[in-house]
């Protein structure tokens, strides 16, 4: 398994700086960001050593017994699932990144409730870029108030913007959908905010997040395997 998730790690890091490069950006201006859901500590050790140091989770529980696991290893957690009300504190508490804000009272709480002795989570709003009832994430019409309610919180530091655009297999369709995130993300900076983070790009359609702007891709598939559970 090492070898293999190392090997991936290779061919994945040198498609990313491809991609950055034919968009005439620094190689290093994209983060590769690991999703391990559903993959082991021992999956997660061995992207570390072949270089990854963020690793991206998405349910609570299974995140902290991972994160107690691997404490030894200064990797930079991130939350990147959906959050309910009742799983801010253990959040707030265990990761360094929330990618997925999309409501007031969930910010609210996260600031609340990061403890003192750490630095300010570093927050990303979800928006709902393809406007599905079903999907969360903010409207791109309501992230100006959202992202003004976030910067008068004191424990938050709101770095930027992420989505999950519907899924296609057409590279021109993926880079529609990044290029209104990106232009979104430049609204904001317009309107004073200063933001270094576009979340956007996973197994499927990274290239074109690259070529959009993104800055950091969460890619889960391509470098551990389908996920099993
Ligand atoms: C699982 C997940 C990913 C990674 O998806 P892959 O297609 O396996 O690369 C990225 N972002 C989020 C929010 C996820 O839940």
């Amino acid at each position: 398994m090492r070898d293999e998730i190392a090997k991936r790690c290779a061919t994945l890091r040198a498609k990313i700086n491809a991609a950055a490069e034919r968009a005439n950006r620094a190689p290093e201006s994209v983060t590769l960001l690991a999703a391990s859901k559903s993959h082991s500590s021992d999956a997660i050790r061995a992207a570390f050593e072949a270089g990854i140091c963020d690793f991206g989770e998405n349910y609570c529980q299974e995140a902290l017994e991972k994160i107690a696991a691997l404490s030894a290893l200064p990797i930079t957690w991130h939350f990147i699932g959906s959050i309910q009300s009742n799983k801010t504190q253990a959040i707030a508490g265990a990761f360094q990144w929330v990618h997925g804000v999309n409501r007031v009272k969930i910010a609210e709480r996260l600031s609340l409730q990061r403890p003192e002795h750490l630095p300010s989570l570093n927050v990303c709003i979800e928006v709902n870029l393809s406007r599905e009832a079903s999907k969360s994430g903010v409207l791109p019409e309501d992230v100006l108030a959202l992202a003004q309610a976030i910067v008068q919180l004191p424990r938050l530091r709101l770095r930027g913007l992420m989505s999950l655009p519907a899924p296609s297999t057409e590279y021109e369709t993926q880079l529609a959908g990044f290029v209104q995130l990106a232009a979104l993300q430049k609204s904001l900076t317009a309107h004073g905010f200063e933001l270094d983070t576009l979340s956007m790009g996973m197994s499927q359609d990274f290239e074109a997040a690259i070529a959009a702007g993104s800055t950091l891709v969460r890619i889960g598939t391509a470098l551990f395997g389908p996920r099993t559970g």
